[in-house]
């Protein structure tokens, strides 16, 4: 018996230890496509409807106070600052609820100003009083335990606050001025505030190793979480990690389908960054198990290159491109969320 197989051998049944994740994150061929059909299998036992929320992301402002190595958002240069203003804000809800969406989320760059928390609340109780049985998902990064209270009681439901990397060191070089042991204290905060909580790492970040990424899969296990990502790494042309060489995309599939495998119940995306790196890569990260979208159809046209956020030519896909892929992995496209945590 190969290697490889035993490894299979090994996840089906049940063996999680590290060793095992490293292995099958090198997974490619037979081995490889076991693998992701293994995932699919715990993906239809834990949400028999074989259904994939979709969500329409809004990017309220690109105003960031971090310069994450990754990222391009801080070029304020080229990509001028901005904030959706309230009327903006509401027309753009109205809209994507017209078109049958029922899940938004809200994404913004780090910006912990009252006033900032003030307005998304305020923007929060609009959207909800005008469409009660809309979900609002929040991805607004490090704040405070009393602002995640205020976005909290403005009846946000869902929290996302990635990790990025569960390696402290390498955490600290890719988000200068913050650290890992902040990020999971921010962690609590968001579950202590009664949020349902969502997370996600990037896979191939410079300096990051195979041990990192089996470590990311198990550190998921320390949060009661309802979401969980991975993005593939994408040189940004405006970053610190221009000249970096981009991540791989089947670490970034085999990643997916562990954490499928590991901890069925999650709502996975399968991220635009993939698509960026192969065409078709989103439409891979629904075979290895992933069961959500993002549909960017909630940023106006002329801001969405003012949220460079892995790439200024980044993919933002729409409404055929998404009905497309999950027609072709024989899934359905849900109106509503997905049961979760
Ligand atoms: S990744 Fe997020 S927190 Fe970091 S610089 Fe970009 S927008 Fe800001």
């Amino acid at each position: 018996m190969t290697k490889d197989n035993q490894t299979l051998d090994e996840l089906k049944n049940g063996v999680l230890r590290h060793r095992t994740i490293k292995n099958a994150l090198l997974f490619r061929g037979d081995c490889q496509q076991s693998l992701f059909a293994l995932a699919r299998k715990a993906r239809e036992a834990a949400f028999a409807s074989r259904s994939v929320e979709v969500r329409s992301v809004i990017e309220l402002s690109n105003i960031c106070r971090r310069k994450c190595k990754f990222c391009n958002i801080h070029n304020y240069e080229k990509h001028k600052k901005y904030l959706i203003d309230s009327s903006r804000f509401i027309s753009i809800v109205d809209h994507i609820y017209k078109r049958g969406r029922r899940v938004l989320l809200l994404q913004s760059g780090e910006n912990p100003s009252e006033n900032f928390i003030d307005l998304t609340a305020g923007y929060i109780r609009l959207a909800k009083r005008r469409y009660p049985g809309l979900k609002i998902i929040l991805c607004l990064g490090n704040l405070g335990l009393r602002q995640y209270g205020k976005l909290r009681s403005a009846e946000a439901d869902r929290y996302i606050l990635k990790f990025e990397t569960s390696n402290a060191k390498l955490y600290s070089k890719v988000k200068p001025g913050d650290t890992l042991l902040r990020r999971t204290i921010c962690m609590r905060y968001v579950e202590r505030t009664g949020f349902s909580l969502g997370t996600g790492n990037i896979v191939g970040l410079p300096g990051q190793s195979l041990n990192d990424l089996a470590d990311d899969l198990l550190f998921l296990g320390k949060f009661k979480l309802s979401m969980a990502s991975a993005s593939v790494f994408i040189p940004g042309e405006d970053s610190a990690y221009r000249n970096e060489p981009a991540g791989d995309l089947d670490i970034t599939l085999n990643y997916i389908s562990l954490m499928r495998i590991i901890y069925p119940r999650l709502i996975i995306p399968s991220t635009s960054s993939m698509e960026k790196l192969r065409k078709g890569g989103q439409y891979l990260g629904l075979m290895a198990g992933a069961n959500s979208v993002t549909i960017h159809d909630g940023t106006p046209e002329e801001l969405k290159n003012s949220f460079p956020i892995y790439s200024v030519n980044r993919m933002t896909p729409n409404e055929p491109h998404i009905k497309a892929i999950v027609e072709k992995a024989g899934l359905t496209l849900s109106k509503k969320e997905l049961p979760h945590v």
